[in-house]
């Protein structure tokens, strides 16, 4: 039952992502006006809104002007509650699994709006900063020194990148990085630059072999840091044993 209500609030929360991934690289305020067609600007109604479900009633066209709705809407929806649903059904309504959500969430907006616009907008990265804060006072995890220590070094790794690659980095790649660090700690924040980096320079590779971009093209780093975060969140033991395997 829990898990079933998970998913459904993560259905609902999912439908709110959406807005935020719409609405905060283009400047606009996240509550108002109250959710319209982008294209024909009609006020939606309740029977509109409903996660997945109005989209597939629809067929993907917007009701008054049959405008297609974009497929990322409803898989952004499903994806958020079939994460919600996962994390709980391992860590239950825990500080760990509620932070889980949390970030999940958080990493599925920061993602997607860096992928299409080449932006992290500040607001998600003080908020990524600010459920650290309170996540640090829920959980045993690791004390403040080692916080504020990640912090220092998800900024400073990408900063020294930044300068030596010439703004191969972007600001909020930077910033994004310190607030991870406060989560993760150190090595912690280490460890997820490593993946993010790992993950980032293989598909990098693939879609230049694939013709898909160009060597110049720029690539957005955002998605990656936040898998490579989410990764380290989840799994930090699982990847130190792979890690130091290698060598
Ligand atoms: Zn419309």
């Amino acid at each position: 039952m829990t898990l079933f209500l998970t998913f459904a609030y993560g259905l609902i929360f999912g439908s709110f992502l959406n807005v935020l991934i719409y609405r905060l690289p283009r400047g606009e305020n996240i509550a108002y006006p109250p959710s319209h067609c982008t294209s024909c600007n009609t006020k939606l109604k309740p029977r509109d809104l409903i996660p997945v479900f109005s989209f597939l009633f629809l067929g993907g066209k917007c009701r008054y002007c049959g405008e297609k709705i974009h497929w990322c809407y409803p898989v952004t929806e499903i994806v958020n509650a079939l994460g919600w649903m996962t994390i709980i059904y391992y860590y239950g309504l825990s500080a760990r699994g509620v932070a889980g959500c949390f970030l999940f969430s958080l990493a599925l907006v920061i993602g997607q709006i860096d992928l299409e616009h080449y932006l992290i907008p500040d607001s998600l990265v003080i908020t990524l900063l600010a459920g650290g804060v309170v996540y640090h006072f829920f959980s045993q995890e690791m004390g403040i020194l080692n916080r504020i220590l990640g912090l220092a070094v998800g900024f400073a790794i990408p900063f020294l990148l930044a300068v030596v690659s010439r703004g191969g980095m972007g600001g909020g790649d930077i910033k994004l990085t310190a607030a991870m660090g406060f989560w993760l700690g150190f090595p912690g924040v280490f460890y997820a630059l490593f993946v993010g980096a790992l993950v980032g320079s293989i598909t990098g590779i693939l879609l230049i072999a694939l013709k898909r971009k160009k060597r110049r093209d720029p690539i957005p780093f955002g998605p990656f840091l936040v898998l490579g975060f989410l990764v380290i969140f989840f799994f930090r033991d699982q990847f130190v044993q792979w890690y130091w395997n290698l060598f």
